[in-house]
């Protein structure tokens, strides 16, 4: 006897209707499908005969769908982008409200349009921060209206901190403004963190001086905090931005995060806006600054510590607190009660 495997032939639509299986309808058994049903039966033996006997390459079966989960990509390294010293004017809203990057604002209290613009900007889908002014260390600059002096009592710092948040209640975090005296004093951060960590707001130090103590205190207090790594507009051109941003995306994939603040200024956010998608391009996504914090929360304490590095003594909080810097992530995981992000824009 001599077998022949015939080559594989998809079935066409005429033979796919013919001898759809499984008709519970008896009076549709016709002579002529009762014949396709008796073949059907048959076929089986006739085929494994067939595969044992013949030597042709027996037909390939396709590669089964794949039962198990593709492996998980690892996560991507993560940039927040605080804009901040928000309030003085308007003139960069059109450029912020074009932004697509996902970016939290942040408003100085006490202005005659910071509650405006937090308004403005929320409903543009970005996050909201109080920019809080506190006590630089030179008596030469004015941190504004609703400020933390280093002297205040913790009943007067709790009172400045209510008062500003009753005018930006969007806030759900809190970042300093100038401040090189006051956030190098552990009496007034204690009471700083504390009162931010019983709202639920988290907490990111602006980092305007080297003498900041807001890390150890808040490692102390078992509050988790977050310290901006790069400044990305002291030089208010688009070059020095650039390069600011390349240097947030280097700490970003040796740390898995980092946090840019530059300020309310057009060049500032064009540039950002213009350059996120390369910054972006591989492994580095922007999101919220609440979403850095959440993350570092999942972290073992102990990483992310960065290198002390000294940078020149240009001025840091936009109004000109200044200081020696420290560079690189030097935050660590512990609880937080902030929610998650609301609104991720995303690209
Ligand atoms: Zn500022």
């Amino acid at each position: 006897m001599k077998f022949q495997i015939l080559p594989f032939k998809p079935h066409s639509e005429k033979e796919r209707t013919r001898s759809v299986p499984f008709n519970n309808d008896s009076t549709a058994r016709t002579p002529k499908r009762r014949a396709v049903l008796r073949f059907g039966l048959i076929w089986p033996v006739v085929a494994s005969f067939v595969s044992g006997c013949a030597t042709e390459t027996p037909r390939v079966l396709p590669e089964p769908a794949a039962s198990f989960p593709a492996e998980p990509s690892p996560p991507k390294a993560l940039i927040a982008i605080i804009i901040d010293d928000v309030g003085h004017n308007e003139r960069a809203l059109p450029d912020a409200i074009a932004l697509t990057a996902p970016v939290a604002f942040a408003i100085l209290p006490g202005l005659p349009r910071s509650e405006r613009l937090a308004e403005t900007l929320s409903r543009g889908g970005f996050e909201i921060m109080l920019h809080q002014p506190m006590e630089p260390a030179s008596d030469n600059m004015d941190p504004g209206p609703g400020c933390i002096d280093a002297a205040m009592t913790p009943q007067q710092i709790e009172a400045v901190l209510a008062r500003n948040l009753e005018q930006i209640p969007l806030a759900r975090g809190v970042n300093n403004h100038m401040g090189s005296k006051a956030t190098a004093s552990p009496q007034v951060m204690e009471v700083v963190l504390q009162f931010l960590a019983g709202r639920g707001l988290f907490f990111v130090d602006s980092l305007t001086t080297s003498s900041s103590v807001c890390k150890k205190v808040a490692d102390r207090s078992g509050i988790l905090i977050a310290v901006r790594d790069v400044f990305l507009d002291n030089v208010l051109t688009r070059e020095h931005i650039s390069g600011q941003l390349q240097k947030l995306r280097r700490l970003a994939l040796k740390n898995g995060q980092a946090i840019g603040v530059g300020h309310f200024h057009p060049l500032t956010l064009r540039t950002i806006e213009e350059l996120a998608p390369s910054v972006e391009e591989e492994g580095v996504e922007f999101v919220f600054v609440s979403e850095v914090i959440h993350r570092m929360q999942d972290k073992p304490t102990g990483e992310n510590v960065g290198v002390l590095r000294e940078e020149n003594g240009s001025p840091m909080d936009g109004n000109g607190d200044t200081g020696r810097l420290l560079d690189g992530d030097q935050s660590r995981g512990m609880p937080l009660r902030s929610p998650p992000p609301s609104r991720p824009r995303g690209r």
